[in-house]
């Protein structure tokens, strides 16, 4: 089996949103996903990406990942690049479960739960305004969470606060302002539901201590990005002043920058966003190293359909996954309207996928919407150098000469340097 070609789609309702579908000469197609800047996105599936993966096994998604990455972290590694990445890895893996006729989670190590408890995120979108309305009535849109049996619900009453300074000043009124619908939940309902508190990066250090340090007598799940994860001693700051989780949040990108939240005492719950840290084969290590330092991860959402069922598999698959973010008005909102089957949330839990592969595709109507652009490459390139290399490598000759030589003897191991 090879990729015959790269096909993108977008459309222009949600100009951040962007699915790829990877097509096989046999037939079999996996889907992937990623948001932000989605025209950027597929120029660099179109441009750099896809021609290097034409014609080439998809079932080896190890290699093909640590290719993209090494090219893409030539210029330093982040952005639209490893968005790029992140999608057509879980694309990669749909097509070698829908080959093995089997969930990837049965792939990447098996069930070790058949469901993962979710929390909703409030959203606002089409009938649902539960963001809104936590402003004016919080006691009602807590317990009509309750009532779907979904026990956890993030907000982000500081994001408006913080906009007038900037995050640099923080005053008591308008603080007192803020917490109001955390303190009312608390006050009616004490600790029926949990709820972890979102800035989205938006404070400094000072101002993000003395949030935390208000909020102590909440007892909320977490505290997230309210500093922007540039500088693990700040957050270690931050965390050292409350007893509450300091969540490292969607804006950390791979393994790499992950790890040294983990390792230090900078986060205590890590929450990488698949579809921007690398997909389901770096999310899967980010766990792996958060497991070593007995810590969990949350994965992110907010992102889009595909995202969850990708995060089903991560979820079902690895023991150290505490629980999943959810977003009810994104979901019931307009995550049906790309995907079926629907991933499954079932009394506060996303069940397991059933179906082989992802267990789930892009509706055929999507492609057929009037907004949609959809842009398809199947050329390929043989190139897997980066544009340095292109100078620093001997020329073609001298390249072949060194490679077929029967005079190097390729041994010289020196163990001195494995000190
Ligand atoms: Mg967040």
């Amino acid at each position: 089996m090879i990729i015959s070609k790269i096909e993108t789609i977008r459309v222009a309702q949600f100009p951040d949103l962007i699915f790829v579908q990877v097509h096989t000469d046999t037939g079999l197609t996996g889907l992937g996903e990623t948001w932000y800047a989605a025209s950027t996105v597929e120029s660099a599936i179109h441009d750099h990406f896809g021609p290097l993966l034409v014609g080439r096994d998809p079932f080896e998604i190890e290699r093909h990942w640590q290719t993209m990455f090494r090219l893409s972290d030539h210029a330093g590694y982040g952005g639209a690049e490893l968005r790029a990445i992140s999608a057509i890895d879980v694309a990669l893996w749909d097509i070698k479960g829908q080959s093995l006729n089997m969930p990837i989670f049965e792939i990447i190590g098996g069930g070790t739960r058949n469901r993962i408890k979710v929390y909703n995120t409030l959203g606002v979108y089409g009938e649902i305004d539960e963001a809104h309305k936590v402003w004016s009535d919080p006691v009602e849109v807590a317990k009509n969470l309750l009532d779907q049996g979904i026990t956890g619900m993030k907000m982000s009453p500081t994001d408006f606060i913080s906009r007038e300074s900037d995050g640099q000043l923080l005053f008591q009124d308008d603080l007192d302002w803020a917490l109001r619908p955390i303190r009312e939940i608390r006050e009616k309902l004490g600790m029926e539901i949990d709820i972890a508190n979102d800035a989205h990066g938006k404070w400094n250090l000072p101002n993000a201590m003395r949030i935390v340090r208000e909020l102590e007598s909440m007892r909320l799940m977490w505290h997230e990005e309210l500093i922007s994860p540039l500088n693990e001693e700040a957050h270690q700051r931050l965390q050292a002043v409350t007893s509450t989780p300091i969540a490292a949040a969607e804006r950390l990108m791979t393994r790499y920058q992950h790890r040294r939240f983990i390792e230090s005492s900078a986060a205590r719950i890590s929450m990488p966003d698949l579809t921007w840290t690398g997909g389901i084969s770096e999310v899967k290590k980010i766990a792996v190293i958060a497991s070593a330092h007995q810590k969990p991860i949350a994965p992110h959402d907010c992102v889009g359909p595909v995202n969850m069922m990708a995060c089903a598999h991560i979820a079902m698959a690895t023991p150290n996954v505490m629980i999943m973010e959810y977003n009810r008005a994104m979901h019931l909102g307009w995550y049906r309207d790309f995907i079926e089957p629907d991933f499954v949330i079932d009394g506060g839990f996303l069940m397991a996928p059933t179906e082989p592969g992802l267990g789930t595709r892009l509706k055929p109507s999507v492609k057929a919407r009037p907004d949609a652009t959809v842009r398809v490459s199947s050329g390929k390139s043989e190139s897997w150098l980066t544009s340095v290399d292109r100078y620093t490598y001997p020329p073609k000759e001298l390249q072949s000469e060194f490679v077929h030589s029967t005079k190097r003897r390729r041994t010289g191991f020196d163990a001195s340097y494995y000190n």
